[in-house]
């Protein structure tokens, strides 16, 4: 099978195109780093705009650079949800067009299963059942994967994802953007002291396997206006006492960020672990699963349960069409998957589009297993 896989949730627009045997013959990003420079954040209507523009010239040139052209092609498999749905509705059109021309099946896919799903790509030895962290910019995840579909959600936020806290905390610092937040916080934590803010690691008296990052976030802005940071003046022109302070705010964000992390999973690994024993695989993925530290915290957990860490590599941690068009394949070789639309689609067919879809089944400690 050769899929293409199309990707527009957020503010990437990217495209890939994968065969079943886990080759990836091509994979295109284009990112609006610009715009999240220029807004601050991800404006959607901008963000749709943006996807539009960029979008036929993304789905061919990852034809082209894959060498084969639609007739080659078994499917299209498009981000359907969770996301924004002024950007999913930029992909889908094009996916339908794409599939309605050449008569091919669709298969919409959820965006944090492909997360969860790209690991298997990486790692052919990596079977179901499986314990998953996904971690990005709009979502903090703990599941239990079965199988391809079925989910059991250990854990979620209950407010922002730590994603969302790195970047807020990278704009507050007055660090540079163009390369998202997370990055940026994780270079200058290196030159700093983590121990310097003792900031409080979140939902310490739950025992369960949410996540919160709201509070800490507002400990964050608090240590940097009690610092006198002023996050107008960028990083590079900061004295170098005044580097200092926010290098040690940022690693001490770091540090209790990842501890909150550390935490949850811990519990979930146990969680997990009694209802399925058979569990050798702790997966990582989402765009924060690129830093480095998170990595080497989360390895001592693996480590203590003798699990093995899956962890893709950044550009497959962070949104990309290639974990689109993996899991395409993965349902399209279930037998799950939509017949070509017409081939003359009106632009307003009433497209499956699902912004908020909830990935699995909620588990309650308990309770009996939950399905
Ligand atoms: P979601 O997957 O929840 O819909 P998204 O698709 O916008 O959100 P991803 O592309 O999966 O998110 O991840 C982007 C997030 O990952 C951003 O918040 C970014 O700051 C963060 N991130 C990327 N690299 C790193 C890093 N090295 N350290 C920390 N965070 C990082
Ligand atoms: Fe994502």
């Amino acid at each position: 099978l050769v899929v293409l896989g199309i990707e527009t949730s957020c503010d990437d627009t990217a495209a890939a195109v994968v065969r079943s045997n886990g080759e990836i013959l091509s994979q295109v990003v284009s990112s609006q780093a610009d715009l999240l420079v220029r807004y601050g954040g991800v404006a959607p209507k901008m963000a749709e705009e943006a996807h539009s523009l960029v979008i036929d010239q993304v789905v061919q040139e990852a034809l082209d650079k894959a060498k084969v052209t639609e007739e080659d092609l078994s499917a299209v498999a498009v981000t359907i949800g969770p996301g924004l749905s002024l950007c999913l509705r930029v992909g889908v059109r094009k996916a339908r067009k794409v599939a309605g021309t050449y008569a091919l099946p669709i298969v919409g896919v959820h965006h944090m299963e492909a997360h969860a799903l790209v690991a298997r790509l990486v790692e052919r030895e990596l079977q179901f059942p499986f314990i998953a962290l996904l971690i990005s910019g709009g979502h903090n995840l703990l599941i239990l994967a079965r199988d391809v579909g079925h989910y059991i959600q250990l854990g979620t936020t209950i407010d922002d994802a730590i994603g969302e806290a790195y970047d807020k905390t990278a704009k507050w610092l007055g660090l540079d953007m163009r390369k998202s937040g997370g990055p940026a916080v994780e270079e200058l934590a290196r030159e700093g002291d983590e121990n310097f803010v003792k900031f409080k690691v979140p939902m310490k008296q739950h025992k369960d396997c949410n996540f919160s990052y709201a509070g800490l976030k507002t400990q964050v802005r608090l240590a940097i206006e009690s610092k006198n940071i002023d996050a107008s003046i960028p990083i590079a022109s900061a004295s170098s006492e005044d580097r200092r302070a926010r290098a040690d705010i940022a690693a001490s964000f770091q540090r209790v960020a990842v501890l909150h992390l550390e935490e949850k999973c811990e519990r979930a690994v146990e969680w997990a672990m009694k209802m399925e024993p058979s569990i050798k695989h702790l997966v990582v993925s989402g765009g924060v699963a690129s830093n480095q530290y998170v990595r080497s915290r989360l390895n001592k957990i693996v480590e203590k349960h003798a699990l093995q860490l899956v962890c893709p590599p950044p550009s497959l941690c962070t949104d990309n069409g290639v974990m689109i068009a993996w899991t395409g394949i993965e349902h399209f070789q279930m037998g799950r998957y939509d017949p070509p639309p017409p081939a003359c689609e009106p632009e307003d067919a009433m497209l499956d589009l699902r912004p908020r879809w909830p990935l699995g089944e909620e588990y309650a400690e308990g309770k009996s297993e939950a399905r």
